[in-house]
């Protein structure tokens, strides 16, 4: 037996790093797994379908749409953001811990739908620093690299909806704090409980 998993949004500007964090996170945690969302973006150099996304037309989202086929769908820039609800849904059912990757439109989604999901937002140590990781990334090009900055003041003033805030500068360090997040709601109650079932009622008979 075992409950249901954690249900974790992590947001934050383009170029912030949460990719880059989730990757390495990913690496080091079981039982945690990141959806995969579905996307009508052009594909960037080095992307490949099924692994950083599910690259589909316009026609197929809207399609997907109309099956309800998304817990949470966003516009982002000119592109379309969706979620699938069925793959969330059967990872948190086996147990396992599920990120979500998402703009704070779709967070905000996810939150009404799930009261109990846990909201991270991740946030650059200066406008400078984001500026150059954008550019240093290599794979926007400038007036998409402009628009990116133009928009994350905007998606940063959502900070404060978040449950948990964190700055990446350092990254090892930003990657701890999330460690520490995951760890945390690992050690509480209602888990221990289901963790340690047998270990608890030895420990009181
Ligand atoms: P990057 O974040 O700079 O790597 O650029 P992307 O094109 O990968 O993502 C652009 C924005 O879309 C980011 O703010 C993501 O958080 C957001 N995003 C990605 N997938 C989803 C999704 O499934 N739903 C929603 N609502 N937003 C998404
Ligand atoms: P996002 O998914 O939020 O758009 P990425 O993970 O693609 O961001 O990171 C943007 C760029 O910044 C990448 O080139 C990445 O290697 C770099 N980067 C991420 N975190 C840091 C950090 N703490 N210090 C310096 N560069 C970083
Ligand atoms: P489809 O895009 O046709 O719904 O799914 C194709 C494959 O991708 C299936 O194996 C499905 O389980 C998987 N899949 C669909 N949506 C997601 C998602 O959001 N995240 C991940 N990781 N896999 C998905």
């Amino acid at each position: 037996m075992h409950s249901q998993g954690t249900l974790y949004t992590i947001s934050a500007p383009s170029g912030a790093g949460k990719t880059s964090l989730v990757a390495e996170l990913l690496k080091r945690t079981p039982q945690l797994s990141v959806s995969v969302s579905h996307t009508t973006r052009p594909m960037r150099p080095g992307e490949e379908d099924g692994v950083n996304y599910h690259f589909i037309s316009h026609e197929v989202f809207q399609q997907m749409l109309g099956e309800t086929a998304f817990l949470e769908h966003a516009q982002v820039f000119d592109n379309f953001y969706g979620t699938s609800q069925k793959w969330v849904e059967s990872e948190l059912a086996r147990g396992e811990d599920v990120i979500l990757e998402i703009d704070w439109q779709g967070a905000q989604q996810v939150r009404r739908l799930m009261p109990e999901t846990i909201a991270i937002f991740i946030l650059p140590p200066s406008r400078e620093a984001l500026n150059q990781r954008l550019t240093g990334r290599g794979q926007d090009d400038d007036s998409v690299i402009q628009r990116r900055m133009d928009a994350a003041v905007a998606e940063m003033s959502h900070y404060v909806e978040g449950d948990y805030v964190v700055i990446n500068d350092d990254f090892n360090t930003a990657l701890a704090d999330l460690e520490a997040i995951i760890r945390g709601r690992r050690l509480q109650l209602d888990k221990q409980q289901d963790r340690h079932a047998t270990l608890l009622s030895a420990l009181l008979s």
